[in-house]
């Protein structure tokens, strides 16, 4: 019988984070492997901590990997300088811990097993998405060692909440809360016991953001935007800090208003895997002074819809194409697919932000300037795209190809439900009415209505200024 038992250890890890990916021997290698992919951090791993514990259980050296591809789908300039800065950091973060950090050029599983040849074991981080799920399938499958997989960048592992797709927040929601009290705890740190030095392993430098160009292949037409965001850890914590202090006691009040800056602005962090979920989670829960309604608003942000999108990449095999739309949404929008739609915009006007619109041009600045957007704007952004384009296959694939080129949270769970959500994914039926059918509609008057929609337009053009004289 293969064995799969996933090992008890020191660091005290719920063991639900822990998974065995093969039924390999131990070989006798020269060090435990941690190829570092989704987690890119040295604090507040799960993975990381799982990788020192078995290295100081066999007495081995720890190498942590990371392997930089230039054929990420849909990465651009901005997704790497922000990706690199912050694992220029989190180089100098296990540096400070002792533990040896190599970057490496290369396809990340092929990269992972030449470097696993010499490992007595893999440990690698847990990533939802198809291209992160295929990686590890290649390593756990190729691999000549055990191959171990934990859990670190959602607050509850994704197959302890749930093992299918879930229909909407509210059935998730039951099921997610009542596991939070057992996985919102710290991360023990453990101290490694057998440094790495002397081992013959080498890796590349960190290119500094600015010249990454030159050494990667990459699409350089989307710039960097390293005025309102830059890459790492301890720019995370700073921010979050920030948050905690100034802005979250108005978190439930503007959580509608884009002309204010009152949200965690974590996705960018969170989606490179630079700050953990369970960290955010566990500093809102422990600051004293916090109303409680506050912080289940942003529990449920972080967790119940961050992992509703988690659950839905997870189990939706055609998460990325309009074939994951519910039966009813596809029903009502192809029912409505002759409704006369006027304007009709190309993904080209519409990337120009040259519509009637103001305020959807706005947002579309922002998103293209700044790398971010409310989620308020988002939502407006998206019912737009879909009300202009000449069908809906066409607003789907436009809304989810900007969003990813432009984001710098882009390419994430979220950026697939966020444009699902827009379509009628894990919503309901409404009122039905021209070209949405009986999908959620969204209108200008709205904006007009319930935020101060002018000192948004404001506030974009005043960014779009700063990136202009960058
Ligand atoms: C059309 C559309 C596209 C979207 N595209 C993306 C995307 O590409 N990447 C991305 O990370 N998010 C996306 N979202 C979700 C959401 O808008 C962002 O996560 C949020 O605006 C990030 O801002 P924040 O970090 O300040 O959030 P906060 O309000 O501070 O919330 C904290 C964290 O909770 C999570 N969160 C917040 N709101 C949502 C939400 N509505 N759904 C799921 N998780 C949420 C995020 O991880 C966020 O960082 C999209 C939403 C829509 C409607």
């Amino acid at each position: 019988m293969p064995d799969r038992t996933v090992p008890a250890d020191a660091s005290g890890i719920e063991q639900e984070r822990i998974a065995v990916l093969n039924d390999r021997r131990r070989q006798k290698g020269d060090y435990v492997l941690y190829w570092m992919q989704q987690s890119q951090r040295a604090h507040w791993n799960h993975a990381l901590e799982f990788a020192v514990s078995r290295a100081n259980k066999i007495q081995q050296p720890l190498v942590v990997l990371f392997a930089v591809t230039d054929q990420f789908p849909e990465a651009n300039w901005r997704h790497y300088t922000f990706m690199l800065e912050g694992l220029f950091h989190t180089a100098k973060d296990l540096e400070k811990r002792g533990i040896k950090f190599i970057l490496r050029k290369g396809d990340p599983a092929r990269t992972a097993l030449e470097l696993g040849e010499t490992a007595s074991e893999i440990i690698c981080d847990k990533g939802y998405t198809r291209i992160q799920r295929q990686w590890r399938q290649s390593v756990a499958e190729n691999a000549v060692c055990p191959v171990f997989c934990v859990e670190s960048d959602a607050v509850v592992p994704v197959e302890t909440v749930s093992g299918k797709a879930e229909y909407a927040a509210r059935t998730l929601r039951p099921k997610i809360l009542k596991l939070l009290d057992r996985f919102i705890r710290p991360a023990t740190e453990i101290r490694l016991q057998h440094p790495a030095t002397g081992l013959p392993i080498t890796g590349m430098d960190l290119p500094d953001p600015e010249t990454i160009p030159d050494h990667l292949n990459i699409d350089r037409s989307v710039r960097p935007v390293t005025a309102f965001y830059k890459g790492g850890t301890s720019e995370a914590l700073s921010r979050f800090d920030e948050f905690l202090t100034h802005r979250i006691k108005r978190y439930t009040r503007n959580s509608n208003q884009p002309q204010t800056d009152d949200t965690s602005q974590m996705s960018p962090y969170l989606h490179f895997g630079q700050i953990s979920p369970v960290y955010l989670a566990w500093k809102v829960r422990t600051t004293k002074g916090l109303d409680s309604d506050i912080q289940t608003a942003f529990i449920e942000e972080l967790i119940v819809r961050r992992e509703l999108a988690v659950n839905f990449v997870y189990f939706t095999p055609d998460y990325d194409s309009y074939a994951c739309l519910p039966q009813w949404a596809a029903r009502t929008l192809d029912e409505h697919r002759h409704d006369k739609r006027d304007p009709i915009y190309t993904m080209a006007e519409l990337e120009k932000s040259s519509t009637h619109d103001p305020y959807w041009n706005a947002a579309m600045d922002e998103m293209k300037f700044t790398g971010f957007m409310h989620n308020y704007m988002r939502m407006y952004w998206g019912k737009k795209i879909l009300e202009w384009s000449k069908d809906p296959e066409t607003a789907f694939q436009t809304a989810l190809t900007l969003n990813n080129k432009y984001f710098l949270d882009g390419r994430d769970p979220n950026s697939f439900a966020g444009v699902a959500w827009i379509f009628g994914r894990h919503d309901r039926a409404w009122k039905e009415r021209d070209v949405f059918g009986k999908v959620r509609y969204m209108n200008a008057a709205g904006l007009e209505r319930k935020c101060d929609i002018n000192g948004y337009v404001k506030k974009v053009a005043q960014r779009k200024h700063i990136a202009d004289t960058e």
